[in-house]
């Protein structure tokens, strides 16, 4: 410890590198896992997105997955990803945000103002919402809607069953672009439950398809540190990782 601020400056700088090493380290592991997935799974690993998750983490974090090449981070509070959002958009101009987890209808302008992505669309009133707060921010916005795969109440999202009805009204709301699908599988151990969580989505996957559901449903966000193997074995697109890169979070789940 000293005073002087050029000491300070300099130990501040070497904090930030070996972040950054630490954090561009995990990135590629977590890439060499999916990579392995894909091969086991016989797909091509461009079929499968790493999205990294940054909450709990501050900008610093934010910085260091930048510079390992990351371009776009996910966030489960809206809150949090404006706080980030402001202290590295002029810094990172094309740094994109996903809103990841539930959002209250009215902060709903924040997704429409600065997310690229929003995966947990789970009600008309929500859609509704956000068509008409991008309308007045002349953005569009590629949404999943989030399922309740594991049937827990604890869950967010629309069962299954409701999610042809859900797509139709959709269609009527021309700033969403409605890409796929979301969900958080159930945490247990016992990976055979798991898995049937992720086969149900990609059977409602394959079932919006051959409807002709109006949306692409190309997009199967599953998949979290400590299951993005088994969720692309079985067709996702995009996981979520937070902790396998960033490290494990902060007791309480704040920064900001
Ligand atoms: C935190 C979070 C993740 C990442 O979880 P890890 O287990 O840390 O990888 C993924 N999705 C959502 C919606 C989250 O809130």
């Amino acid at each position: 410890m000293t005073d002087d601020p050029r000491a300070v400056a300099e130990q501040a700088d070497a904090a930030a590198a070996s972040r950054a090493a630490e954090v561009a380290a995990n990135l590629a592991a977590v890439q060499q896992r999916i990579a392995a997935a894909c091969t086991r799974a016989g797909r091509s690993p461009e079929q499968v997105r790493l999205l990294p998750v940054s909450k709990t983490f501050g900008p610093e974090a934010v910085r260091a997955a930048y510079a390992a090449g990351v371009r776009m981070l996910g966030e489960n509070k809206v809150q949090e990803l404006q706080a980030k959002w402001a202290a590295t958009h002029d810094e990172l101009p094309d740094l994109q945000w996903a809103a990841i987890g539930h959002l209250q209808t009215n902060k709903a302008k924040l997704v429409a103002e600065l997310a690229t992505e929003f995966h947990a669309l789970d009600s008309l009133r929500l859609a509704t919402e956000l068509d008409k707060r991008l309308a007045t921010a002349g953005r569009t916005l590629r949404v999943l809607v989030q399922v309740n795969s594991s049937g827990e109440e604890s869950k967010y999202g629309l069962d299954p069953a409701e999610v042809p009805a859900f797509a139709d009204e959709l269609a009527a709301l021309p700033r969403l672009q409605v890409v796929g699908l979301m969900t958080l599988a159930l945490n247990s151990p016992d990976l055979r439950m798991v898995a049937d969580n992720f086969v149900a989505m990609a059977q409602l996957q394959a079932r919006l398809r051959s409807s002709g559901a109006p949306g692409s449903w190309d997009e199967l966000s599953m998949g979290m540190s400590g299951d993005f193997e088994l969720a692309i074995e079985h067709g996702a697109t995009c996981v979520r990782v937070g902790t396998a890169i960033f490290g494990s979070r902060p007791q309480p789940d704040v920064w900001w």
